[in-house]
């Protein structure tokens, strides 16, 4: 029978209750329990893929093709296990499905409410991820604070949830935050009261309090905490500020979080193995060398909108000892070519990463011709496989005014054009090409070395692709297609062999790597700069 763990945060947003959500499941794993996680986000859109990143960062896309929150990929990463679209759950997706029921006449008459329709409709979608993977723990993670009016029917859905399923089958984990005062020299534990005060308004009592901060919490203020929030001491734990995520796993473990959690959820307690988890920590915190890799985009403001990017970088950075530094580049400032040479000259590696629109393209396409002209590693994503494609056309292969009918619906060569699929798509919400398609990998080119595979599959996200026309001369001057979908129809990976490193693909590496599995793509990148260092 799967348990269930739900993930509340109070005091403040942004705590990091999806890395203690992921670090959880990590525990779990690591005693060989098969987990999953799950995310409510109590805002209206369907799904996150509408959303500006700079409003929300990146969205995540799983195999299944959902557009989720970014938090779906710290749980992948951290228990290595493939999620979809059950996995997270939106006000919007859920009201919709309400919605819909009643326009179909579904309720008979009856007056539909948020309760029970809505809180109905979300213990239905624990119930249905249950039901698709069995697992035996399954973490739920509620977005924002506690107290948020948007929030209040997954609370009550969940304290419904928790009654129905009896005691000993879920807990509830409530995170929060203990500021410091300087001035008196202490860790106030009041907000944290407060904010278990809240939960337990809703009718939640928490049986876990993790607490985030700054500095160790002493006992005594432990015990304050566990006295004042009903929890037994064992349960308050410290999640302290830390030089790299992938250590919250081990310091929770060193506080032996799972251990009360199996025994509150009254399953026997197994040894973990987290030998390999404790040498990729090892590895973060004495790293080698350290290699500057750009990142040239659009959203270098918000480093949450390439937050898979990064974690890629870093994951292939630990397979040769490296610290990855990101430098973030704003692909309007390299519009002027001296700019972005001076830029660029820097750095031992640099990625175009994925997005949408005109804005910075130009400068995108510079940034690929330094690399193409300088040998620097390069690795283009989605949007960066386009520019690559662009960049090469106009001055590789002489077809000036080569665009993407994306920025320029008269360009002279669209070498880049809209998928026919998508030539009659009208609404913006979950119509792109989405998900895990395969891709058939050309022997003998870099991508195959990498990939050691013949075919592969990989995650997708986008509208357009490399036309088809252009392909030949593409080709015939040089730039390696090595990789094409299974009919031979889509391009989707693009390679320059003399180069050390030159790849681009139309999907999304980012989205399958893992701290312990670094992506072969990444992994190419950052084995081609360690060279370049050495
Ligand atoms: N805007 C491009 C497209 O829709 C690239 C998308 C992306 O980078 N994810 O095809």
């Amino acid at each position: 029978m799967t348990k269930y763990i739900f993930i509340t945060g109070g005091v403040v947003s942004s705590l990091g209750k999806g890395i203690v959500a992921a670090s959880l499941g990590r525990l779990l794993r690591a005693r060989g329990f098969s987990v999953i996680n799950q995310k409510f986000d109590p805002y209206i859109n369907v799904d996150p893929g509408t959303m500006s990143p700079f409003q929300h960062g990146e969205v995540f896309v799983t195999d299944d093709g959902a557009e989720t929150d970014l938090d779906l990929g710290h749980y992948e990463r951290f228990t290595d296990t493939n999620l979809g679209k059950l996995n997270n759950v939106t006000s919007g997706s859920v009201y919709q499905t309400v919605i819909n029921k009643e326009r179909r006449g579904d309720y008979l008459g009856g007056t539909v409410q948020v309760i029970p329709h809505i809180t109905n409709e979300i213990k239905a979608r624990i119930h249905g991820a249950t039901k698709q993977f069995k697992p035996d723990f399954q973490l739920i993670e509620v977005g924002g604070t506690i107290g948020d009016i948007e929030s209040l029917p997954f609370i009550e859905a969940i304290r419904q949830f928790k009654t129905e399923i009896g005691i000993g089958n879920a807990v509830s984990v409530h995170t929060t935050l203990l500021p410091y005062l300087p001035t008196s020299g202490e860790l106030k534990t009041k907000p944290s009261q407060h904010s278990v005060n809240v939960l337990r308004s809703y009718g939640i009592q928490p049986e876990i309090l993790v607490c985030r901060t700054s500095r160790s919490i002493p006992k005594t203020e432990k015990d304050k905490l566990a006295l004042f929030c009903s929890l037994s001491k064992e349960a308050v734990f410290e999640c302290k500020d830390m030089k790299s995520i992938y250590e919250v796993p081990l310091a929770l473990e060193d506080q032996h979080m799972a251990d009360v959690i199996l025994d509150l959820l009254r399953v026997e307690k197994r040894p973990a193995n987290l030998e390999t988890w404790k040498k990729l920590v090892d590895t973060i915190k004495n790293p080698k060398r350290t290699i500057k890799v750009a990142i040239a985009g659009k959203y270098t403001k918000l480093s949450d909108a390439y937050i898979s990017v990064v974690e890629s970088l870093k994951h292939a950075g630990f397979a040769n000892d490296a610290a990855i530094e990101i430098k973030w580049i704003n692909s309007e400032d390299c519009v002027e070519w001296d700019k972005c040479k001076e830029l660029l000259s820097d750095v031992q590696a640099v990625v175009v990463p994925g997005g949408f629109g005109i804005r910075g393209i130009e400068g995108k396409l510079n940034v690929i011709k330094y690399a193409r002209t300088n040998n620097l590693p390069f690795l283009g994503l989605c949007l960066g496989m386009q520019c690559a494609v662009i960049e090469y056309a106009r001055n590789v292969v002489g077809l000036k005014g080569a665009n993407s009918k994306e920025f320029d619906e008269n360009a002279a060569y669209p070498v880049i054009d809209l998928m026919l699929e998508q030539k009659n798509v009208q609404a913006y919400g979950g119509t792109m090409r989405l998900g895990a398609y395969d891709c058939v990998v050309k022997k003998g080119t870099k991508a195959h070395k990498a990939y050691g595979s013949d075919v592969i599959s990989e995650r997708h996200r986008h509208r357009y692709e490399v036309n088809h026309e252009y392909l030949k001369q593409l080709s015939d001057a040089g730039l390696v297609f090595s990789g094409m979908s299974p009919d031979g129809m889509l391009a989707e990976m693009v390679e320059l062999p003399k180069l050390d490193w030159f790849v681009a693909s139309q999907f999304h590496p980012e989205f399958k790597s893992r701290p312990e599995h670094p992506h072969p793509l990444f992994k190419g990148l950052i084995d081609a700069a360690v060279k370049r260092v050495k």
